[in-house]
């Protein structure tokens, strides 16, 4: 880590026995090949909520050396997997650039000829503003391809707060002063307590504080990223935590919130417990009941909630009894209220599962 960089000294045996487990993963991964490192980790386009209105995403997420916190002595998040996905060593810029034009190149055409508006996501796996994973160079190299594309409308990319800072930021304004930006950061919790010794974060709340007024004096958008049950914490204890983060978070007039609920990526903490049978993902219903108790139709006037949980309605990632249509309602009732913001879906569930019983059982214990 850099000298004066944001940072909060790991508990030491979380963060070796996280270490430890990435390695292990790492050493069983094969070795990328020249043709991975020239096309992106994967890209795509779908329906997405925009700020006013339904449009579309197009996701890139791009193949660098990875999360400098994951790759440091601290080991990295506790759930996160991400680095199998990245080189873990230097990689050539123009590669990066090659990886973005094939996504680009490949999507573009489609995009300019939709009658949607855009939001685009330059994702990393890490940090966008990082000059050890992405230099300047590839930076403005991206911003000069979007900038001029007019149905694109918003621009995302995610950062830890260390990389954020005032010459990024006018850098990012300057190039891309006629669309909505927004920088993703992932807070976790409100709770230092939790993204600190549950989930190996090392970032203090006050520091996201001053990064957020940053943003905020520079006209750029904050997403905040939550996790919805980090390790160590029961059901009912993940609902509070995120209730408590989003209500508080909606007072601070960040611009995004999405709602991440765990999933079980490779060689992490979180998988570690999972097969020990000390873990379970969240259920649905947890999801729902934060977002009912967290978020009124007059506060997404002013602030948009999304969730697109990975691994969702499957084992290892947030799901019910993994009955088909318990799972499948589910999935939708959460996909329609994201791209409507409209609060009163979440009651319309077109199935009601007996598991619920079982879940209201089970939150206090597991
Ligand atoms: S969650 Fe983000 S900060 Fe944490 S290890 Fe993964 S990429 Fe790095
Ligand atoms: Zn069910």
């Amino acid at each position: 880590m850099k000298k004066n960089s944001i940072y909060v000294e790991p508990d030491l045996q979380l963060s070796e026995k996280i270490r430890s487990l990435r390695q292990k993963a790492l050493k069983r991964r094969k070795t990328l090949n020249k043709l991975q490192l020239e096309r992106p980790v994967s890209f795509w386009i779908k329906n997405d909520r925009l700020v006013d209105e339904i449009g579309k995403e197009f996701t890139i997420i791009l193949r660098t050396k990875g999360c400098s916190w994951s790759l440091s002595d601290s080991g990295g998040c506790s759930m996160c997997g991400y680095i199998q996905d990245a080189t873990g060593e230097d990689i050539n810029q123009d590669l990066i650039i090659k990886q973005f034009d094939y996504a680009f190149n490949n999507k573009i055409k489609e995009i300019i000829d939709d009658d949607n508006n855009y939001i685009i996501k330059i994702f990393n796996s890490g940090s966008f503003f990082d000059d050890n994973e992405i230099n300047d160079k590839v930076r403005m190299y991206i911003y000069e391809k979007i900038a001029n594309i007019d149905n694109i409308k918003e621009f995302v990319i995610e950062s830890r707060l260390e990389y954020i800072n005032l010459e990024k930021l006018k850098g990012l304004k300057k190039n891309l002063n006629k669309k909505y930006i927004e920088i993703a950061i992932g807070l976790e919790t409100i709770n230092d307590y939790i993204r600190n010794y549950y989930i190996n974060k090392g970032m203090l709340f006050n520091d996201f504080e001053n990064v957020l007024n940053m943003c905020k004096e520079n006209e750029i958008g904050v997403k905040v990223y939550l996790l919805l049950k980090p390790p160590f914490l029961n059901e009912q204890g993940a609902i509070d935590d995120c209730i408590n983060s989003i209500t508080n978070l909606i007072k601070l007039n960040v611009n995004t919130i999405s709602v991440n609920p765990v999933n079980i990526q490779k060689g992490t903490l979180v998988e570690y417990l999972y097969l020990q049978n000390r873990y379970r993902p969240p259920w649905y219903y947890s999801l729902f009941k934060v977002l009912k108790k967290s978020v009124s139709q007059k506060d997404l006037k002013n602030v948009r909630i999304v969730s697109d949980p990975t691994g969702a309605g499957t084992k290892r990632g947030i799901h019910n009894c993994l009955n088909r249509e318990c799972e499948n309602t589910a999935k939708k009732t959460l996909r329609n209220f994201v791209l409507s913001q409209d609060l009163t879906l979440l009651d319309q569930l077109e199935f009601e599962c007996e598991c619920k019983r079982k879940y209201s059982f089970e939150k206090h214990f597991y």
